[in-house]
This record gives structure tokens, sequence and C-alpha cells, in this order.
């Protein structure tokens, strides 16, 4: 479905979002971040991802070692099956309904609220696809931010008792990470995908959506 240069594209782009994690970073002073290797607290728990970030996460995936990959199929099928009654879209596709409600949305990141990503190796709580993971998971940690206010909070774990101030003062700015998503939504359009459907990391290596299932 894709090629090495629209993977390369898709990487560069995503950098982007982890530049800005790192500028946040630098306006931090020690004791505010407790981000380190093998802290996956924001690894528990599903959330939603574009068309190009699952076509990423396919692509890592698919260049991991056969014992690696063999326990994210087997993580993410538990995953997939085991809530497909909950799951507000086509589990078999993978894709989310576009029209589904917000409550229908939450109820079913509810149900997926204690389920650990299929990529997070335990317990070393490595990312298996560290290069290829979602823009999401580049950004958290800190509070993210758009027009100057604050809409969701930092991880509980970083900035202690900050104020609200503080909060936005090391927040992301999620207009900076206008140019990632501009070339995944062209990816998307190039593929003839639809840029705005979105899935799950667990429905983006299984779902049909994305190709034929790996192993
Ligand atoms: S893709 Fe990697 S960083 Fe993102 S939630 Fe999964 S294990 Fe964590």
């Amino acid at each position: 479905m894709t090629d090495a240069k629209q993977i390369d594209r898709l990487k560069k782009a995503f950098r982007v979002a982890s530049a800005a994690w790192d500028r946040s970073a630098e306006r931090t002073v020690p004791g505010e971040v407790a981000c380190r290797a093998g802290c996956f607290g924001c690894c528990v728990g599903l959330f939603d991802i574009s068309i190009p970030e699952a076509m990423l996460v396919r692509e890592g995936v698919a260049r991991l070692s056969g014992p690696d990959r063999d326990d994210v199929l087997r993580r993410a099928r538990r995953i997939v099956e085991g809530t497909a009654d909950a799951f507000p879209g086509d589990a078999a596709s993978g894709l989310l309904d576009p029209e589904r409600s917000e409550e229908a949305d939450d109820d079913y990141f509810a149900v997926v609220a204690d389920r650990a990503c299929p990529m997070l190796e335990l317990p070393s709580g490595r990312c298996r696809i560290y290069e290829e993971r979602p823009i999401t998971c580049r950004t958290y940690g800190f509070a993210w931010a758009t027009d100057g206010a604050v809409f969701h909070p930092p991880c509980g774990l970083n900035l202690p008792g900050a104020s609200a101030e503080r909060q936005l003062e090391t927040s992301i700015d999620l207009g900076s990470l206008d140019q990632a998503e501009d070339v995944a939504e062209a990816l998307a359009l190039e593929l003839g995908l639809e840029p705005d459907r979105e899935t799950t990391i667990p429905h983006a290596v299984l779902g049909t959506a994305f190709g034929s299932r790996p192993g």
C-alpha cells in the first residue's frame, strides 16, 4: 500500500511532534518531568489514531522479529476480539464509525482504559515501534494547548502541583504539529484513503482496511 518514500515522509513529518516535545522539555527544570525509559503509564489505555498513523504502526510491526511480532499479534487479537461488541465502528475492518456518538466513543475508550498497548514490551516498558509510534505517543507527558489555552492536562507524574500558568508555559501547542498533519493528510489522499477516518493501534495491526492481516 505504501512505498518506502511515503513511509519516510511520514516519519519525517512525525518528527515535528517529537521536536515539539523536546522544546517543552527544555522549558522545564529538574524535578518537573518524570518521563524516562521504562515508564509506560501512558501506554496503558487505547486512544484513536489517524489512518496515516495506522500505516506507520503497520510498518513498525512488519519489521519486528518473529517472537516480537507474534506477541504483538496475539495481544492485538485479544483486545480486538475481546472488545468487538463495544467497538463503535467495524471491528473487522478496524475503522471507527465517523458518525459515532461521543457517548459511544467514551464508552468504548472506558472499556479499553486498562488495556496495555500491544506494542509495549513488558516488563522492560520499551516501545517496540518507537520510530513509528503515533503522534499522540510523541506528545504525551506535557499539557496540550491550542490558541493559548490548555485543553488536556500533563501526565499526572509530570509538573507536580504546577499552576495552570506553568502547565501552559510548558505545553505543546498543537498548532505546531500542522506540518505533520498536513503531510499525513496529503499522503492519505494520495493513497486514496479517507484522511478523517480513525482507528486504534490494535485495530491498525489487524484491521482489513489496512491490508491483509500480518502473520
Ligand atoms: S505505540 Fe509505543 S509509545 Fe505508543 S502507546 Fe504503544 S507502546 Fe506506548
